[in-house]
């Protein structure tokens, strides 16, 4: 059986793994992310000791995803700015001579959640990721969303709360969702850590208030038929009452099929991979790559 490697390349850490395409992973390496100067080399080292056939990438973005692009592979406009630029998947390619998929984060945890995961079985799901940003990947008929480049979902504008005065801290737009429901705006409004706030039932209603709206604004346009919702935040289970409720309230009967009306519980889930989801999705993006080389 063929041997793939996975990078998960996310804002705080790089997780990188070894293994099969039935998402068996052999083994696994965490490296925090500093400069590429630092954290390259070691994610480098880690593969060096194995030989794989393919590597898939999901990486934090912004990210170009247009194979017709000379920046084809690199991460763009981050905020990180030891890594804007910086090309991601040609350091990769320059030291292993094998296929290697790119594309984000969340769309290659989408992948993962789609083929084994929570939505397995399913040729349409979406991922979203609420954590230190927000962010959606999307499985759609069987690929992974991409049009002009990959979606930013995280980025969509949402009303405000009525009783909600933050004024959000997205550098872009301020109080877009990921502004006004990402961890750390939970952490600045509440001026606590989230994990401490598991008791203040007004902050997560706020959040399932916020989460609903998106929610029903993604079910809108790309009609999944699986929602999976990951992400640190979402270790506040409780927050899933209100999106139910406020999702049910929004939607007030128009899309009016039982995964929706009736059993939003088994619509929008948790998981089915847990922290997996992202390494997962890698190797299951190595294979893709390796048959289509
Ligand atoms: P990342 O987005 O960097 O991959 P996470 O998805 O773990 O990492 O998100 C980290 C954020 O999630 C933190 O900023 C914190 O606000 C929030 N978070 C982490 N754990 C919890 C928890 N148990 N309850 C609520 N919020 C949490
Ligand atoms: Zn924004």
């Amino acid at each position: 059986m063929s041997l793939y490697g996975a990078i998960e390349a996310g804002g705080t850490k790089f997780v990188c793994a070894v293994g099969d395409a039935k998402g068996n992973i052999q083994e696994r390496i965490s490296i925090p992310t500093t400069t590429p100067e630092e954290t390259m080399p070691e994610v480098i080292a880690f593969f060096k000791k194995f030989s794989v056939d393919a590597i898939g990438i999901g990486s934090f973005g912004p990210i170009d995803v247009d194979k017709n692009n000379a920046t084809y592979g690199n991460i763009t406009t981050t905020p990180k700015l030891a890594w804007k630029d910086f090309p991601l998947l040609k350091t990769i390619e320059d030291e292993f001579s094998v296929p290697t998929g790119f594309n984000t984060d969340v769309n290659v945890a989408a992948l993962g959640e789609a083929k084994l995961g929570a939505a397995k079985g399913v040729d349409n799901c979406l991922y979203i990721t609420i954590g230190t940003g927000i962010g959606a990947g999307a499985y759609i008929n069987g690929e992974l969303l991409q049009g002009l480049t990959h979606p930013e979902m995280g980025h969509i504008l949402v009303r405000r709360h009525p009783k909600d005065s933050y004024k959000g801290r997205c550098p872009y737009h301020a109080d877009c969702l990921e502004g006004l429901a990402a961890g750390p705006a939970i952490e600045e409004r509440w001026g606590e850590k989230a994990f401490h706030l598991s008791d203040k039932e007004e902050v997560w209603e706020m959040e399932g208030y916020y989460i609903a709206q998106a929610l029903m604004q993604y079910i809108l346009i790309l009609s999944p038929k699986k929602i999976i919702l990951g992400g640190g935040v979402m270790n506040q289970e409780h927050v899933l009452t209100y999106v139910y409720r406020y999702l049910g309230e929004l939607l007030n009967g128009y899309v009016s099929y039982p995964e929706v009306q009736d059993k939003m519980n088994e619509y929008i889930v948790r998981p089915g991979l847990g922290d997996n989801a992202g390494i997962t999705g890698g190797l299951l993006l190595a294979e893709k790559v390796f048959h289509e080389r």
